[in-house]
């Protein structure tokens, strides 16, 4: 949700390795461009974010337009690209999968399963933000720091835009779970010029008195990364924020999510971030400000030419829609 603003070419430290890549192209910072920013320390960061502000987005206001990433950090993505990646390289190739479905879910995705719950989906930033940026640019408080009320987002090379991708993916799982019974609200659908911003993102879910809400989004990672990651809520107790209530829920959607979406999709688990397909981060303000179980989803690397040849395809997104549609099925079929 917190994609980074266009940017001029910058050459800092954190850049070189990956200069083709990064220098060019606007990132998604709640992805890999946010995480090699910010804190790594995963579920360690979490606790101590309970209390202290993060020490990651220690220029918060100083990088006006965007990217926290102006601090040179080590890339993520060790020398040796293709080293020994942990496990997800044997889930590259489930061919043996059908593409079309998981067969598992079938069971609770029955009429109406969903009959009386509601979902909120936040599709990661506006097509229209890029002509907005002085609206997107300005800061808002999220709890344990302040950040840009919203960001561009990035794209594939080809051009095809992360706001355009998760809007299209929201719009397919909302036709899935309304199928199902529930009551579907997506926090932007191409009906304004911009935004909102990432604290109003957060709202929605109480707003709507939602069960659970997902937020959508393509990574902008090194060209050479590929796989997708889901980003699950550190517990953050710091000025307006208090999370405390959906860490644990979030955690076992965001289980769901990964599991799910990965049988749907096929897709691998990220070889450049997270682990195991799942990330837990205190930085982003959709989930420091939440008070109902929400996930990000970063569905895969729009930089990477493999991923950015499946988003482009909408047979392919319309299972990545299936995915997340499941996921929350499952997730609210089983409370
Ligand atoms: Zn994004």
């Amino acid at each position: 949700m917190t994609g980074a603003t266009p940017r001029p070419p910058r050459r800092s430290a954190l850049l070189r390795a990956t200069t083709v890549v990064a220098a060019a192209v606007p990132l998604c910072t709640a992805g890999w461009f946010g995480w090699q920013a910010l804190d790594r320390s995963g579920p360690a960061g979490a606790t101590a974010a309970a209390s202290a502000p993060p020490t990651a987005p220690s220029s918060p206001g100083a990088t006006g337009t965007a990217d926290p990433g102006a601090t040179p950090l080590t890339p993520p993505v060790a020398p040796p690209p293709t080293s020994d990646t942990p496990a997800p390289e044997p889930s590259t190739a489930p061919s043996t999968q059908a593409p079309t479905a998981a067969p598992t879910p079938t069971a609770a995705a029955a009429a109406n399963s969903l009959a009386g719950r509601t979902v909120v989906l936040d599709p990661g930033h506006n097509p229209g933000n890029v002509a907005h940026t002085a609206e997107i640019n300005r800061q808002v408080d999220i709890g344990n720091a302040r950040k840009e009320c919203d960001t561009t987002g990035t794209e594939t090379n080809a051009g095809y835009t992360e706001a355009d991708y998760t809007l299209d993916v929201s719009r397919r799982a909302r036709a899935v779970l309304a199928a199902r019974g529930a009551k579907v609200v997506l926090v932007q659908d191409g009906d304004r010029p911009w935004g909102p911003c990432i604290d109003e993102r957060a709202r929605a879910g109480a707003d709507a008195h939602a069960d659970a809400a997902v937020s959508v989004h393509g990574d902008g990672g090194p060209a050479s990364g590929s796989g997708f990651h889901v980003i699950m809520p550190a517990r953050v107790v710091a000025g307006k924020a208090d999370n405390s209530a959906i860490v644990e829920p979030s955690h076992r959607l965001g289980l769901l999510l990964r599991d799910r979406f990965h049988a749907a999709t096929g897709e691998p688990y990220a070889d450049y971030i997270a682990d195991q397909g799942l990330d837990t981060r205190s930085d982003l303000g959709g989930l420091n400000l939440s008070t109902v179980p929400k996930v990000f989803i970063e569905c895969g690397n729009m930089r990477n030419p493999t991923d950015a040849k499946r988003m482009t395809d909408p047979q392919w997104r319309q299972q990545a829609a299936q995915g997340i549609a499941d996921a929350l099925t499952a997730f609210l079929t089983a409370q």
